[in-house]
C-alpha cells in the first residue's frame, strides 16, 4: 500500500492532465482533480489495494472520467419497457414528430409569439392555441399555462381567494408527488368546504353547503385510485345544474383529460373534455402531457367571462408558456383537428397498437436474444395507460421475459437502467419483462442492443 505522501499534489496532477484536456475550463478541472485526490486519500487511509507506483496515471484516468461525467447531460433518453404508457417519472408523453418539428422550427429563431403580423403591433401569445382549444372542446374560451397544477391554482386564486370552495370528501385527494387538493386550495387563499362522506356524496350535500361565501363547486378526477362497492358521486350535469340555479360556477379538474374516447380500445370510459363542457362545467382543466400526448402544460377551457378573469390575473404571467411549448401544443392539437391523432401522437399510437403487431415485435426480440445465448421467451403481459387516468385498467400486451442468468433480476434491472441507452423494465416472478407496447417501434434495435450489452 502506498503511503499518503506518494499521492500527487493538485498542481502535479493538473500538469499531467494538461495534454489531455486542453480546452476544459480551469476551475472545472481543478475541482475534479481535487475531488479525485481527496477520494484516493480516503482509499489509502482505508487500506484499499492500490498500485505502489503509477498513482499519477491512476488519478489522470479517474479525473478524466469524472470530467466526462460532469459535462455529460444529466437528462437523457430512456427506453420505457415498463408497460406504463404515461409515466410521470419518465417524462410522461413522448412527443409527435410534428410537435418536435414545430418546437425546433420555432425555437431556432424569432416568432410572432406576441406580435400581430397583420397589424404590425403587439399581440397575445394566447391566440395561437385558443381557437384550436375552443374548437376541440366546444368551449367559449381557453387558456394554456405551465401545467394542470398551475391551471387549478390560477383558477382558484382568481375566482375563489378569500371565499369557499365546495368539494366532495371523496375527491379531496392527493394526485401524486405531494400535490394535494386541500393544500392547493389553502395556498390559493380559498377555504375548503368538504361535503358528503368518503364513499357517497349527493347533489343535496353540495346544495346544503352553498352560502353567500361560496365561490366555486369543484369536481376533481380521483386519478390514481378507484372507489368500488357502496359508492356514489354526483354526476357532473347535476352539479352544473345546481351551480347554474344558485349562481355558483363549477370547476372540473379532469386531471389527464382526453379529447378522444378510450372505450374503443377496450378500456373503461375516461371522461372526455368535450363531455365535461357539454355537461355544463363552467371551467375544465387538464394536462398537456397526459392523454393529450403533448408537452407539459395545463389547459383551461370554459366560459369566456371566467377565462377572461384568469387571463387578467397577475399569476397568469408567472405561469405562462414559452414559445416552444406553445408550438408543440399547437402541432399536437392540429393532429386532433385533422383527425390524425391515433396515427401521429405516440400515446395514442401505443394505446391503439394491435396485439398482433406487438407479438411479432416481441418474437423478433426474443429470437435475437436467444441467438445470443440468453434465456428469453415471448410472454403475455398487461400495459397500463397511467398518468392518473383509468386506474386499474389494463391493455393486453406482448413482451419478452428474460431469465437473469448469473445475476438476480434486481441486479439485471439495475444494469439495464444504468446502461447506454437506459432501459426501464418490469420484474415479475424472478424475470425481467420488457413490454413492447411502450417501446417506440424505432427503438426495438436499440433495446436489443442494450439488453445484449448487459
Ligand atoms: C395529474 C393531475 C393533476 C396535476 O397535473 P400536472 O399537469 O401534473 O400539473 C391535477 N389533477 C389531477 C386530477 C391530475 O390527475
Amino acid at each position: 500500500m502506498p503511503p499518503l505522501r506518494d499521492i500527487p499534489s493538485v498542481d502535479r496532477l493538473l500538469l499531467a492532465l494538461r495534454p489531455h484536456v486542453a480546452d476544459a475550463p480551469h476551475a472545472l478541472l481543478r475541482d475534479a482533480a481535487r475531488a479525485e485526490i481527496e477520494s484516493l486519500r480516503g482509499e489509502v487511509q482505508g487500506g484499499a489495494a492500490l498500485p505502489e507506483n503509477n498513482l499519477l496515471d491512476l488519478l489522470v484516468e479517474r479525473t478524466m472520467a469524472r470530467l466526462a461525467r460532469e459535462v455529460a447531460p444529466s437528462l437523457r433518453p430512456v427506453i420505457n419497457a415498463s408497460g406504463v404508457i404515461i409515466q410521470t417519472n419518465l417524462g410522461r408523453a413522448p412527443l409527435s414528430a410534428a410537435a418536435l418539428a414545430a418546437m425546433a422550427r420555432v425555437g431556432a429563431g424569432y416568432t410572432n409569439l406576441e406580435y400581430d403580423l397583420e397589424a404590425g403591433e403587439r399581440g397575445s401569445r394566447n391566440v395561437h392555441l385558443e381557437t384550436l382549444l375552443r374548437r376541440l372542446s366546444g368551449a367559449e374560451a381557453a387558456l394554456a399555462v405551465n401545467n394542470n397544477a398551475a391551471a387549478i391554482y390560477l383558477a382558484l386564486s382568481a375566482l375563489a381567494s378569500g371565499r369557499e370552495v365546495i368539494v366532495s370528501r371523496g375527491q379531496a385527494v392527493e394526485i401524486g408527488g405531494g400535490f394535494r387538493i386541500p393544500d392547493v386550495l389553502r395556498q390559493s387563499g380559498a377555504t375548503l368546504v368538504e361535503v358528503g362522506t368518503t364513499n357517497r356524496t349527493y347533489v343535496c350535500d353540495y346544495a346544503g353547503a352553498i352560502t353567500e361565501r361560496t365561490a366555486l363547486l369543484l369536481r376533481v378526477h380521483t386519478s390514481n385510485f378507484r372507489l368500488v362497492g357502496f359508492v356514489h358521486e354526483t354526476r357532473l350535469a347535476e352539479l352544473a345544474e345546481l351551480g347554474r340555479a344558485r349562481g355558483v360556477p363549477l370547476l372540473d379538474d379532469l386531471g389527464s383529460g382526453t379529447l378522444l374516447p378510450t372505450a374503443p380500445y377496450g378500456l373503461a370510459a375516461e371522461p372526455t373534455v368535450p363531455e365535461s363542457v357539454a355537461a355544463g362545467a363552467d371551467l375544465v382543466t387538464f394536462s398537456g402531457d397526459k392523454l393529450l400526448g403533448g408537452p407539459q402544460a395545463g389547459l383551461i377551457v370554459g366560459r369566456k367571462e371566467l377565462v377572461d378573469q384568469l387571463k387578467r390575473h397577475p399569476l397568469a404571467r408567472a405561469l405562462r408558456l414559452d414559445k416552444t411549448t406553445i408550438a408543440g401544443l399547437e402541432a399536437t392539437l392540429l393532429s386532433y383537428l385533422r383527425g390524425r391523432a391515433t396515427e401521429e401522437i405516440p400515446v395514442w399510437r401505443m394505446i391503439a397498437a394491435p396485439l398482433g403487431g406487438l407479438r411479432a415485435r416481441a418474437e423478433a426480440l426474443a429470437i435475437r436474444l436467444s441467438q445470443a445465448g440468453a434465456d428469453a421467451a415471448v410472454t403475455d403481459c398487461a400495459s397500463a395507460v397511467g398518468g392518473g387516468s383509468l386506474p386499474g385498467e389494463t391493455l393486453p400486451s406482448a413482451g419478452v421475459a428474460l431469465a437473469p442468468g448469473p445475476h438476480s433480476a434486481d441486479e439485471l434491472a439495475r444494469r439495464l437502467r444504468t446502461g447506454q441507452p437506459a432501459v426501464v423494465a418490469r420484474i415479475a416472478e424472478g424475470r425481467v419483462i420488457f413490454d413492447l407496447r411502450t417501446v417506440l417501434p424505432e427503438q426495438d434495435d436499440a433495446l436489443a442492443g442494450a439488453i445484449l450489452a448487459v
